[in-house]
Protein backbone atom coordinates (compact mmCIF):
# COMPACT_ATOMS: atom_id res chain seq x y z
CA UNK A 1 0.00 0.00 0.00
CA UNK A 2 1.04 3.66 -0.12
CA UNK A 3 2.76 3.33 3.46
CA UNK A 4 5.27 1.12 2.09
CA UNK A 5 6.36 2.43 -1.04
CA UNK A 6 6.59 5.79 1.28
CA UNK A 7 8.83 4.10 3.56
CA UNK A 8 10.72 1.65 1.01
CA UNK A 9 11.36 5.19 -0.50
CA UNK A 10 13.08 6.50 1.97
CA UNK A 11 15.48 3.95 2.61
CA UNK A 12 18.82 3.92 1.29
CA UNK A 13 20.98 0.67 0.08
CA UNK A 14 24.83 1.24 1.00
CA UNK A 15 26.98 -1.48 -0.57
CA UNK A 16 29.67 -3.04 1.62
CA UNK A 17 28.72 -1.56 5.02
CA UNK A 18 30.00 -2.30 7.22
CA UNK A 19 32.16 -4.27 5.11
CA UNK A 20 32.89 -6.19 1.55
CA UNK A 21 29.82 -7.94 0.52
CA UNK A 22 26.85 -6.29 3.27
CA UNK A 23 24.61 -4.40 1.71
CA UNK A 24 23.46 -1.93 4.43
CA UNK A 25 19.64 -0.46 4.82
CA UNK A 26 20.23 3.20 5.94
CA UNK A 27 16.54 4.99 7.47
CA UNK A 28 18.35 8.03 8.04
CA UNK A 29 16.42 9.45 5.02
CA UNK A 30 13.54 8.40 6.37
CA UNK A 31 14.34 9.98 9.71
CA UNK A 32 14.95 12.80 8.38
CA UNK A 33 11.44 13.35 6.55
CA UNK A 34 8.47 13.91 9.06
CA UNK A 35 5.94 12.98 6.79
CA UNK A 36 7.47 9.68 6.89
CA UNK A 37 8.77 9.25 10.31
CA UNK A 38 5.37 10.83 11.09
CA UNK A 39 3.58 7.95 9.22
CA UNK A 40 6.19 5.29 10.62
CA UNK A 41 5.28 6.19 14.22
CA UNK A 42 1.78 6.03 13.62
CA UNK A 43 1.49 2.37 11.74
CA UNK A 44 3.86 1.54 15.14
CA UNK A 45 1.06 2.97 17.53
CA UNK A 46 -1.75 1.37 15.52
CA UNK A 47 0.19 -1.96 16.30
CA UNK A 48 0.44 -1.06 20.16
CA UNK A 49 -3.21 -0.54 20.25
CA UNK A 50 -4.16 -3.84 18.22
CA UNK A 51 -1.88 -5.76 20.47
CA UNK A 52 -3.03 -3.90 24.21
CA UNK A 53 0.68 -2.46 24.67
CA UNK A 54 1.38 -0.97 27.38
CA UNK A 55 4.88 -0.87 27.38
CA UNK A 56 7.82 -0.20 24.04
CA UNK A 57 10.92 -1.61 24.28
CA UNK A 58 13.12 0.21 21.80
CA UNK A 59 16.56 -1.99 21.10
CA UNK A 60 19.66 -0.03 20.74
CA UNK A 61 20.65 2.07 18.78
CA UNK A 62 18.23 2.47 15.97
CA UNK A 63 15.17 0.76 17.82
CA UNK A 64 15.31 4.26 20.33
CA UNK A 65 15.12 6.53 17.84
CA UNK A 66 12.02 4.34 16.18
CA UNK A 67 10.04 3.11 19.57
CA UNK A 68 10.32 6.88 21.26
CA UNK A 69 7.94 9.01 19.47
CA UNK A 70 5.72 5.41 19.24
CA UNK A 71 5.68 5.68 23.19
CA UNK A 72 4.81 9.23 23.51
CA UNK A 73 1.91 9.00 20.89
CA UNK A 74 0.65 5.80 22.53
CA UNK A 75 1.12 7.33 26.09
CA UNK A 76 2.93 3.86 27.42
CA UNK A 77 6.18 3.55 28.93
CA UNK A 78 9.59 3.47 26.87
CA UNK A 79 11.95 1.21 28.05
CA UNK A 80 15.62 0.43 26.21
CA UNK A 81 17.23 -2.36 25.77
CA UNK A 82 21.06 -2.04 25.56
CA UNK A 83 24.40 -3.41 24.41
CA UNK A 84 25.88 -4.95 27.97
CA UNK A 85 27.25 -2.46 30.03
CA UNK A 86 25.50 0.60 29.89
CA UNK A 87 22.73 0.63 32.14
CA UNK A 88 23.10 2.29 35.32
CA UNK A 89 20.94 0.15 37.04
CA UNK A 90 20.39 -3.53 38.44
CA UNK A 91 20.30 -5.32 34.54
CA UNK A 92 19.53 -8.61 33.45
CA UNK A 93 21.73 -10.11 30.59
CA UNK A 94 20.93 -12.13 27.88
CA UNK A 95 23.83 -13.61 25.10
CA UNK A 96 23.29 -14.30 22.36
CA UNK A 97 25.22 -16.05 18.69
CA UNK A 98 26.08 -13.76 16.15
CA UNK A 99 28.14 -14.98 12.92
CA UNK A 100 31.33 -14.65 14.30
CA UNK A 101 31.16 -14.86 18.04
CA UNK A 102 28.30 -13.56 20.72
CA UNK A 103 27.03 -10.61 21.72
CA UNK A 104 25.01 -9.28 24.84
CA UNK A 105 21.94 -6.90 25.91
CA UNK A 106 20.76 -5.96 28.66
CA UNK A 107 17.29 -5.01 30.03
CA UNK A 108 16.89 -2.39 33.88
CA UNK A 109 15.64 -5.55 36.09
CA UNK A 110 12.64 -3.02 37.43
CA UNK A 111 11.94 -1.83 33.97
CA UNK A 112 8.75 -4.08 33.39
CA UNK A 113 6.59 -5.72 36.05
CA UNK A 114 4.36 -9.11 35.84
CA UNK A 115 1.18 -8.16 33.94
CA UNK A 116 2.90 -5.55 31.18
CA UNK A 117 2.73 -6.41 27.89
CA UNK A 118 5.46 -5.58 25.49
CA UNK A 119 5.87 -4.44 21.79
CA UNK A 120 9.69 -4.39 20.96
CA UNK A 121 10.70 -2.41 18.24
CA UNK A 122 13.51 -2.16 15.73
CA UNK A 123 14.41 -1.18 12.37
CA UNK A 124 15.55 -3.95 10.67
CA UNK A 125 15.00 -7.41 11.47
CA UNK A 126 18.36 -9.26 9.70
CA UNK A 127 19.22 -13.12 11.64
CA UNK A 128 16.82 -12.49 14.18
CA UNK A 129 19.28 -12.89 16.95
CA UNK A 130 18.64 -9.67 18.48
CA UNK A 131 14.63 -9.82 18.71
CA UNK A 132 15.21 -13.46 20.03
CA UNK A 133 17.00 -12.27 22.80
CA UNK A 134 15.23 -9.34 23.21
CA UNK A 135 12.20 -11.60 24.02
CA UNK A 136 14.17 -13.65 26.45
CA UNK A 137 14.94 -10.23 28.74
CA UNK A 138 11.29 -9.34 28.40
CA UNK A 139 10.15 -12.64 29.62
CA UNK A 140 12.57 -13.20 32.52
CA UNK A 141 11.96 -9.65 34.00
CA UNK A 142 8.13 -10.93 33.91
CA UNK A 143 6.12 -9.00 31.65
CA UNK A 144 4.38 -10.83 28.77
CA UNK A 145 5.21 -10.00 25.38
CA UNK A 146 2.67 -8.52 23.26
CA UNK A 147 4.31 -8.68 19.55
CA UNK A 148 7.66 -7.78 17.75
CA UNK A 149 7.34 -4.98 14.96
CA UNK A 150 10.03 -3.94 12.75
CA UNK A 151 10.24 -1.28 10.27
CA UNK A 152 12.07 -3.57 7.72
CA UNK A 153 12.58 -7.64 7.69
CA UNK A 154 15.50 -9.50 5.65
CA UNK A 155 13.62 -12.20 3.97
CA UNK A 156 16.49 -13.79 2.86
CA UNK A 157 18.32 -13.85 6.48
CA UNK A 158 15.48 -15.96 7.68
CA UNK A 159 15.27 -14.06 10.89
CA UNK A 160 11.14 -15.26 11.18
CA UNK A 161 12.38 -18.92 11.11
CA UNK A 162 14.82 -18.13 13.78
CA UNK A 163 12.06 -15.83 16.01
CA UNK A 164 9.63 -18.21 15.61
CA UNK A 165 9.83 -20.47 18.57
CA UNK A 166 10.55 -17.28 20.79
CA UNK A 167 7.66 -15.90 20.02
CA UNK A 168 5.23 -18.30 21.59
CA UNK A 169 2.56 -17.81 19.40
CA UNK A 170 2.87 -13.39 19.88
CA UNK A 171 3.08 -11.88 16.34
CA UNK A 172 5.72 -10.73 14.54
CA UNK A 173 5.07 -7.17 12.10
CA UNK A 174 7.14 -5.54 9.23
CA UNK A 175 5.97 -2.67 7.66
P1 LIG B 1 20.00 -9.50 13.80
O1 LIG B 1 20.26 -9.73 15.25
O2 LIG B 1 20.91 -10.28 12.91
O3 LIG B 1 18.55 -9.69 13.45
O4 LIG B 1 20.40 -8.00 13.50
C1 LIG B 1 19.51 -7.01 13.82
C2 LIG B 1 20.22 -5.83 14.42
O5 LIG B 1 21.29 -5.41 13.59
C3 LIG B 1 19.25 -4.68 14.52
O6 LIG B 1 19.40 -4.05 15.80
C4 LIG B 1 19.61 -3.77 13.39
O7 LIG B 1 19.60 -2.41 13.78
C5 LIG B 1 21.00 -4.18 12.98
N1 LIG B 1 21.10 -4.36 11.51
C6 LIG B 1 21.38 -5.49 10.83
N2 LIG B 1 21.42 -5.27 9.52
C7 LIG B 1 21.14 -3.96 9.34
C8 LIG B 1 21.02 -3.11 8.20
O8 LIG B 1 21.17 -3.50 7.02
N3 LIG B 1 20.69 -1.81 8.46
C9 LIG B 1 20.50 -1.35 9.70
N4 LIG B 1 20.61 -2.11 10.78
C10 LIG B 1 20.94 -3.40 10.61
Amino acid sequence: DGLRELLLSRIADVPDHPKPGVVFKDITPLLADPAAFGALTDAFVSLCERYEADKVVGLEARGFILAAPVAVRAGIGFVPVRKAGKLPGATLRQAYDLEYGTAEIEIHADAVAPGDRVLVIDDVLATGGTAEASLELVRRAGAEVAGVAVLMELGFLAGRQRLEPGLKGAPLEAL
